[in-house]
């Protein structure tokens, strides 16, 4: 369900970048739609929506003009595959001869491209999800990544039973109020087992849904989901997360300029190497609090040892939406760089675009947090939602472009270029940017030639026990 809902936020927020595309375009009402100053301007307004990768003014199905320059007689569109409720014309994997497949929205004259990719492509650690954006009135499949199939479309909505099982998948649909769009997130019954923290949201609505044949499964999962916030619990009290450390190095020298702390549970063979599981089933357990403190009192010891050595260094530590929502994590940050041997310059803290969707407490929280001298990273940055309007508000430090948007350099799809509009946006807002998962050399010479300053992947380390890593890089 949250998939679901995470993939609709984001087609809503592109569905509004459009109507404000469009709204803005239409205003202008230009003699010569493809002048040069037009063309500049579509630029222009491509560039300021994260989710537009072009912007085209279109005649008879063809596109004449567009934010990437002009087009002769016109590229042709084909015809429209959907009309949305809304009156916007939509057609789906139109080729524009860059090799890359788009959804194309067009109002009027105005015509904007899309990277289904964009919507779906960003839930890194879940590949066994099917994911769908439908038009919904007419079910009508715009996007999808994974298996699909068509009764999805057409399965009924009721608000209350977001959730049914088909007989092989769990399926998940979200509606949006705004737009004539939904989505749905199917899950195959065999990968449920492993999805131990899933349950913890979708389980009552299937246990209702659910027939004779199907009453053992739930007493399973009824089972886990019992338990598993009282393991997490547990295992807090044991000590049973370590802490690994990833190097962030310069991109220019391969120096190391500071590592990320990374929570692993060794005990749990299952989850135990994917933090994004386990810390996921701690947020939705109302857990996470805690996990953080942990965090802050486990990073101590080692936090002394790494900067003895590297006093110049910093860790950085990843919170979780909920813990900017109180002023506990501003009062054990206080602690932890009164801590002998730790400075306020030697922590960063790594917070996610979702920690916005509370944008006043965040906000503040986050002011609070730099006052104390602790600069602020904004983690996966494009995957979450639509942010744009937050970061211009926001005070931080650093931008930590994605993996995603590091695995599509040199793939000439048009993520690979998103990475460029990231960059160039953290330069306007003077963030500096970290770039996230460089594996290969190639990514590392493209990002430095495009003025990121810092990288941090397996190029370079993967995350390890300090030991190793003050192994790996002797005293500075
Ligand atoms: P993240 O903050 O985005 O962390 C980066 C993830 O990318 C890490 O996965 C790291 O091991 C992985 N990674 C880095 N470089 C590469 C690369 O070159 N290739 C590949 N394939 N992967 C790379 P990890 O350790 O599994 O952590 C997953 C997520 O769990 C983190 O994502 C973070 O959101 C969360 N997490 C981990 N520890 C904590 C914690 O202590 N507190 C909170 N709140 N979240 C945590
Ligand atoms: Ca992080
Ligand atoms: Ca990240």
């Amino acid at each position: 369900m949250q998939m679901a809902n995470e993939v609709l936020h984001r087609a809503d927020a592109m569905g509004e970048q459009a109507m404000s595309a469009y709204r803005r375009l239409d205003a202008l009402a230009a003699k010569d739609p493809c002048s040069k100053a037009n063309r500049a301007l579509l630029g222009e307004i491509a560039m300021e929506y994260n989710y537009l990768q072009a912007i085209g003014y279109v005649a008879d199905d063809r596109i004449l003009c567009s934010s990437a320059g002009r087009n002769g007689d016109g590229l042709s569109l084909g015809p429209t595959n959907y009309v949305s409720s809304t009156g916007t014309r939509i057609r789906t994997m139109v080729d524009v001869g860059i090799g890359t497949r788009f959804l194309i929205l067009q109002k009027d004259h105005y015509a904007v491209a899309v990277h289904p990719q964009t919507l779906l492509d960003t839930l890194g650690g879940r590949p066994n999800v099917s994911l769908g954006i439908y038009g919904n009135s007419q079910h009508f499949l715009l996007a999808s990544r994974g298996s699909h199939e068509p009764v999805w479309l057409t399965r009924p909505h009721d608000p209350s039973k977001p959730i049914s099982f088909d007989g092989k998948y769990l399926v998940a649909t979200a509606t949006s109020a705004q737009f004539d769009l939904a989505v749905y997130a199917a899950i195959p019954r065999s990968q449920l087992e492993s999805r131990l923290h899933a349950f913890i949201l979708i389980l009552l609505p299937i246990g209702l849904l659910l027939g004779g044949g199907m009453v053992a499964l739930i007493l399973v999962v009824a089972r886990q989901r019992a338990s598993l916030p009282a393991m997490l619990r547990t295992a807090l009290k044991r000590n049973a997360f370590v802490l690994h450390f990833q190097p962030i190095v310069e991109l220019a020298s391969g120096r190391m300029v500071g590592v990320e702390a990374l929570m692993r549970w060794p005990a749990n063979k299952e989850v135990g190497e994917r933090p994004a599981l386990f810390i996921q089933a701690a947020e939705d357990c109302g857990l996470i609090g805690r996990f953080t403190d942990y965090l802050l009192r486990k990073v101590v010891l080692d936090a002394r040892r790494f900067f003895d050595q590297h006093p110049d260094c910093y860790i950085s530590l990843n919170l979780s939406p909920a813990d900017l929502q109180s002023e506990r994590v501003v009062k054990s940050l206080g602690e932890l760089i009164t801590t002998p041997g730790v400075a306020a310059r030697n922590i960063v803290v790594e917070i996610t675009e979702h920690s916005f969707l509370e944008p006043t407490s965040a906000n503040r929280t986050i002011d609070r947090i730099r006052a104390l001298g602790i600069r602020v990273a904004i983690d996966d940055f494009g995957t979450g939602y639509s942010s744009l309007s937050h970061l211009t508000h926001l005070k931080a430090d650093y931008l930590k472009i994605d993996k995603v948007f590091v695995d599509a350099i040199g793939t000439g799809s048009v993520t690979s270029e998103v990475v460029l509009h990231i960059i160039e946006m953290a330069q306007s807002l003077n963030l500096t940017v970290i770039a996230e998962g460089v594996e290969t050399p190639e990514q590392a010479d493209f990002l430095r030639q495009h003025g990121v300053t810092y990288g941090q992947g397996w190029l370079y380390s993967k995350a390890r026990p300090m030991v190793q890593i003050l192994e790996q890089y002797g005293p500075s």
